[in-house]
């Protein structure tokens, strides 16, 4: 198995996991850009937005619901977060295996660069 987020998936290398069910893992990001943030990322190997299919659209609501309850048991919903999929090479996307970053805790600047 080579990619990394079924490695931490299937508990192959470690991660700080803030979350898990049958479907959804999130843990910390090992490289943080803000005092929150989080990965959303499913169980399911799908390596990116254009890989997704019809039959994966309650997955995804998953994920960006469970993005908001994990922002607001940090308390940053209130103040504002940012949640983003990174997809390819010009959005600088480096884990092919879907994830919602979910990052708050500070003013964040728009647009991204
Ligand atoms: P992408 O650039 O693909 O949208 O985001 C990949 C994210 O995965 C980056 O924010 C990066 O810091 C994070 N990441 C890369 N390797 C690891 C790891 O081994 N563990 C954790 N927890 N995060 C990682
Ligand atoms: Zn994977």
């Amino acid at each position: 198995m080579s990619c990394l987020f079924c490695r931490i998936i299937a508990r192959e290398i470690p991660a700080s996991i803030v979350y898990e069910d049958e479907r959804i893992i999130a843990f910390n990001d090992i490289n943080p850009q803000a005092s929150t943030h989080v990965l959303v990322v499913p169980k399911r190997h799908i390596a990116t937005l254009n890989d997704l299919q019809e039959a994966d659209d309650a997955l995804v609501g998953e994920l960006v619901r469970r993005a908001a309850s994990i922002a607001r048991e940090r308390g940053v919903d209130a103040a504002g977060y940012r949640t983003l999929f990174n997809t390819n090479r010009e959005a600088g996307q480096t884990v092919f295996h879907i994830h919602l970053h979910l990052i708050g805790g500070r003013s964040l600047g728009w647009p991204p660069g």
